[in-house]
């Protein structure tokens, strides 16, 4: 397993990051950080999802974006910011090779090549926020769903994840009863199979069809800015 983002750059700025990283794994639920947070560490995934979860006041939140080993998580508002504007939550297990963020940001000032490469991938993460707010405030909810499940899908190594109906609607904003039914639609097509604490994608050319439009833009601007999705690479 590697981590695409890393893989991609020049030969003298992975040997600036590489001899510095740890490898750790996390569990699924896992919070990584949380949002106002400082971040000490930047997280590359090298197997798994991590969602960036934005928290409200009263503490129920929405997933924004999932990142996968395509990117890094940890530097979500450029290397000014020294604390995380979410809350990471590990979705589907994995691991991560981690690298201190004193030795990130040298790595960067350092580097033009590798200053665009992380400009590529927050641009990439900008668009996925925004396409995902816009998503959850007009789309209805089983085309949310699909579109949610394409991009667990396009990042994680199986068809089948260990997902509970509270994580999922945990990640979609709203009630465990409400996913339970919208996901009959979807199993109901056999588009997805669903068991006690997993999900299972059995057809995915349909599950994209089902999904919004979202699905398919937010891949676009991925191929785009040249940020090839672990599903595609
Ligand atoms: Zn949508």
């Amino acid at each position: 397993m590697s981590n695409l983002w890393i893989e991609a750059l020049e030969p003298t700025d992975r040997r600036r990051i590489e001899p510095h990283l740890n490898e750790r794994p996390f569990v699924q639920g896992q919070t990584l950080f949380d949002a106002g947070e400082a971040v000490d560490e930047v997280w590359f995934p090298l197997d798994g999802v991590v969602s960036l979860m934005t928290v409200l006041a009263d503490d129920r939140m929405v997933e924004t974006a999932a990142i996968g080993r395509e990117g890094l998580v940890g530097v979500t508002c450029g290397p000014l910011n020294a604390r995380a504007s979410s809350r990471a939550i590990a979705q589907i297990e994995g691991s991560a090779a981690c690298c201190p963020a004193d030795v990130f940001s040298d790595a960067l000032s350092k580097s033009e090549a590798m200053r665009t490469a992380l400009s590529r991938f927050t641009e990439n993460l900008l668009a996925q926020v925004q396409q995902t707010a816009a998503c959850n405030a007009q789309h209805r909810l089983d085309e949310r769903l699909a579109r949610w499940l394409l991009t667990l899908h396009d990042r994680a190594d199986a068809d089948r994840f260990d997902l509970t109906q509270q994580d999922i609607a945990g990640m979609l904003g709203v009630r465990r009863a409400t996913v339970s039914e919208v996901g009959a639609l979807l199993e109901d097509r056999k588009l997805i199979a669903r068991g006690r604490g997993w999900v299972e994608v059995l057809n995915r050319a349909g599950l994209e069809k089902a999904s919004c439009g979202c699905y398919r833009m937010m891949r676009a601007v991925s191929t785009d800015l040249g940020v090839p999705l672990p599903k595609f690479d």
